[in-house]
């Protein structure tokens, strides 16, 4: 083991910002809230940056069977994670924009792994050993090209989330309404449990309060709809959400953005000559293809954008 005055150094020396709070929302599942000890970077709705601790930390997981300790590297274990936003602090009225907060949201997962001896350090097994007030890195630059560049005041938007992927979402919605967009804005977030859905009050209360937000869960392994699993793509191609909604999946007027587990999103892959395959599986692109969207290509920009967590 690295003596601990080694390990005070090496944190005094990596790291730049502070956990100033930790909400926990079940075991496996945390708002957290940072604190850069510079000046805060301003960013747009919807982009990410980078957290990281050294891979001398300890984690929280005794099957995370990580080959630290002796091997001590002395190196940043770093990941990205998306800007999450609170939304409003007590009424839903008052949107907050992201200069009011003097700190950073993040919604994060913790992802145990059954540690096959000698893999890569991870991240979140050693966030989840962290306390309010302990030191960690944040990456000096908020970037991404997942923000809300391509909206027109009059298109409809729709977001897709996987679990914390609704992270980005929070912040694009709470913009768009506190910018007074008036066409039909949907968020639909699928998780396993209910206990799973971090925002859903927050996002209630606002569906409640603006006629055109529609917030929308989807839950798969409640014992109540165990027989009848329901993902993002089945509302879709059921015609579910258009008929909860009232909305109509035009593509000439709505884009779509979706976040999080690769399989909804289903990014087509391109060979050299530019030929285009979907997954076996069926993603939302997949889909949304076959009614007339078109998925952003690097800089070919469509009206389905979309942000892989892995
Ligand atoms: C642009 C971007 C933004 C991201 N934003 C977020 C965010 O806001 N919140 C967040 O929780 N994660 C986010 N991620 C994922 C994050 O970067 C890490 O991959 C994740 O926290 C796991 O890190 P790890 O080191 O513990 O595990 P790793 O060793 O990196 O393990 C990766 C494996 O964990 C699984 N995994 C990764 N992320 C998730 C997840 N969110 N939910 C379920 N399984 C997952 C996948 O199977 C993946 O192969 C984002 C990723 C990208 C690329």
């Amino acid at each position: 083991m690295h003596p601990s005055d080694e390990i005070k150094t090496l944190r005094e020396k990596h790291y730049n910002a502070t956990m100033i709070d930790i909400e926990e929302l079940n075991p496996e599942l945390w708002i957290l809230r940072v604190r850069p000890d510079d000046e805060l970077p301003s960013y747009k709705p919807g982009q990410y940056t980078t957290l990281g601790l050294g891979d001398w930390e300890p984690t929280n997981d005794p099957a995370n069977n990580e080959d630290v300790g002796e091997n001590l590297k002395s190196k940043l274990v770093r990941r990205a994670y998306s800007m999450s936003f609170p939304m409003y602090h007590d009424d839903p009225g008052q949107l907050l924009a992201p200069e009011d907060l003097d700190h950073f949201e993040f919604y994060i997962t913790v992802v145990v792994r059954n540690g096959e001896p000698g893999q890569d350090p991870t991240l979140t097994p050693r966030l989840w050993a962290l306390k309010k007030g302990d030191r960690l890195w944040m990456g000096p630059k908020i970037t991404g090209h997942y923000n809300l560049d391509y909206i027109d005041p009059d298109d409809q938007v729709i977001f897709a989330a996987t679990g914390t992927g609704e992270a980005p979402h929070n912040c694009m919605i709470a913009d768009m309404l506190r910018h007074g967009h008036t066409a039909a804005i949907v968020s639909i977030v699928c998780v396993r449990y209910a206990r799973d859905l971090g925002y859903q009050k927050t996002n209630q209360q606002l569906a409640d309060l603006y006629p055109n937000y529609h917030y929308i869960t989807l839950t798969t392994r409640e014992e109540h709809n165990l027989s009848r699993k329901v993902y993002v793509q089945d509302l879709i191609k059921s015609g579910e959400l258009e008929a909860q909604t009232g909305i109509t999946l035009d593509p000439t007027r709505t884009h779509v953005y979706i976040c999080g587990n690769p399989d909804m999103i289903g990014v087509p892959n391109y060979t050299r000559e530019g030929e285009k395959s979907y997954p076996e599986t069926l993603g939302l692109v997949e889909l949304l293809e076959s009614r007339g969207f078109k998925a952003d290509h690097r800089r070919d920009k469509g009206n389905i954008h979309f942000e892989e967590y892995w």
